[in-house]
């Protein structure tokens, strides 16, 4: 590799930089040195909250020697930033939250165990919405680096906009090239959304597909890890290499090998169904979006799809199901937090009780109390049964419409959002506003099935993300659809200008 193409190493994807790195053009420690450097020229995002660069060029060197061994695993000295959810011993771990300000994990998420195994170098943790919960990683309450506050994330495609959420950290490092790709975790959309929104590619597998072992929990029957990247290619590779059983540590981690995703990516196209539910491209969808969603529609039938009209007539009720469901769920889960066994603690109080509750007071968003009491209520005695058992229901039914849906079609294609990213402050306070936003990726979420988005063109100067849904555990088929269309397209190359 020349010393030109060393200045462009950002440009180079996962796949490429694998090869480089295994060929020894390029060394692990050059390549950290590289994107480290890049990430302190761009602290305007705001998409990461931690370095520790003696960390990540200890780990680079010891990927540079097991490749001098022969011993590199696939990922040898790949760069891959964390999404600030997943616990990390070389880093602190925040979720975003004030409420773990000082907390430094005893042990690795076995996400980020896994990836480090096939010799991923860990370049730093990424900024997301706090607990995950967010569609704009506007709900941020730590710090990014080199900012002495708490900043919203930025779109590389116009900084005046958000980059979606709660990944929002991943996806505009991994757009703006600071990150060969990063990790991401969707509860209800948080890759698929912010993938659209930043023009970058980005799957969610079967829930269970990812152990969950030190993720933050948000809300633990929806939250599942996955790849965020430039391409289907790259996501693959990565998505190989973290999934996987994890029965010792994640009860609802499912009892499958990882798969090589990368061996069926040029499978055919040939007669392949793909379904597009009349409620995805309804009443609501910018007309730019769903321009760029019927021209990719219309690719994939000359790649040999094709195309069958289908239905998933609960789409609206998804939103208050989710929201009923992941807030009784996440109300549950972040009892934990009260002061004594991670982070922050009030520092004056009277007695126990008050303790726990200037704890939460002073530690907690607004995002994440709303959620709490929400959760709370549709948990309470006389509100269970309306409200929580009933959502419950409804998520049953979401499902079975998919697996009638899947009766006529192979795969489900629509858009990831029904706009582009919105202005920064855009929604005000009006959380509802952030809720409807997410109607495309919820649906699928509550269904536990596999999920991605990828780039498929723009409204205006931003970039519109092609989601594709495939039945359980049908995730080579959905990264083989999206490798062929990017094959074809060239939507996944484009950068933002600056970048
Ligand atoms: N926007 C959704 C929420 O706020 C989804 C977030 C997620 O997937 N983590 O809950």
């Amino acid at each position: 590799m020349s010393e030109i193409q060393k200045k462009d190493l950002h440009h180079l994807g996962v796949a490429q930089l694998a090869k480089a790195l295994a060929e020894r053009k390029v060394s692990a420690a050059e390549t950290a040195q590289h994107f480290l450097a890049r990430v302190k020229s761009h602290p305007e995002l705001g998409a990461f909250v931690a370095l520790n660069e003696d960390a990540t060029l200890a780990q680079a060197r010891v990927a540079d020697e097991k490749i001098a061994a022969g011993k590199a695993g696939a990922l040898g000295g790949v760069p891959v930033a964390h999404k600030d959810i997943f616990v990390t011993t070389d880093f602190p771990t925040t979720a975003g939250s004030k409420i773990l300000a000082g907390y430094q994990s005893p042990y690795d998420a076995t996400v980020v165990r896994k990836l480090a195994e096939a010799g991923v170098v860990t370049l730093g943790k990424l900024s997301c919405d706090e607990f995950a919960m967010g569609s704009a990683n506007e709900n941020v309450a730590v710090p990014a680096v080199g900012h002495d506050k708490a900043v919203p994330v930025r779109n590389p495609w116009d900084a005046s906009r958000i980059p979606g959420g709660s990944s929002g950290g991943s996806a505009a490092a991994v757009a703006a090239r600071l990150a060969p790709a990063a990790t991401g975790t969707d509860t209800g959309g948080s890759i698929r959304q912010p993938a659209s929104f930043c023009g970058i590619t980005g799957i969610k597998p079967t829930y269970g597909r990812a152990s969950r072992y030190g993720m933050v929990a948000f809300a633990s029957s929806l939250d599942q890890a996955g790849p965020m990247a430039r391409s289907a290619e790259d996501c693959a590779l990565l998505l190989s290499t973290l999934c996987g059983p994890d029965p010792d540590r994640d009860s609802t981690s499912l009892d499958r090998p990882a798969e090589d995703y990368s061996r069926s990516l040029n499978d055919s196209l040939e007669g392949l169904r793909i379904g597009v539910p009349k409620e995805f491209l309804g009443e609501g969808v910018a007309p730019g979006v769903r321009a760029a969603i019927e021209s990719a529609l219309a690719e994939y039938e000359k790649l040999g799809a094709r195309r069958v009209a289908v239905s998933l007539p609960r789409t609206e009720l998804s939103i208050p199901v989710y929201y009923i469901l992941a807030a009784a769920e996440a109300s549950s889960n972040l009892s934990r937090f009260d002061g004594v066994k991670f982070g922050h603690r009030a520092k004056q109080y009277s007695d126990l009780a008050d303790m726990y509750k200037k704890t939460r007071e002073e530690g907690f968003g607004d995002e994440v109390k709303r959620r709490i009491m929400i959760g709370t209520y549709v948990l309470s005695h006389g509100y269970y049964d309306a409200y929580y058992l009933q959502a419950q229901k409804v998520r049953r039914m979401i499902a079975d419409d998919f697996q009638n849906a899947f009766k006529d079609c192979d795969l489900i294609a629509g858009p990831a959002a029904p706009t582009v990213a919105w202005k920064i402050g855009e929604h005000g306070d009006d959380p509802v506003a952030d809720y409807l936003a997410d109607i495309f990726t919820l649906p699928g979420s509550l269904a536990g099935l596999p999920g991605m988005s990828l780039p498929a063109g723009f409204d205006g100067h931003m970039p519109v993300g092609l989601q594709l849904i495939g039945n359980y555990f049908n995730e080579a088929k959905l990264l083989g659809a999206a490798h062929r269309f990017q094959q074809a397209t060239d939507w996944h190359t484009r950068t933002p200008e600056g970048f």
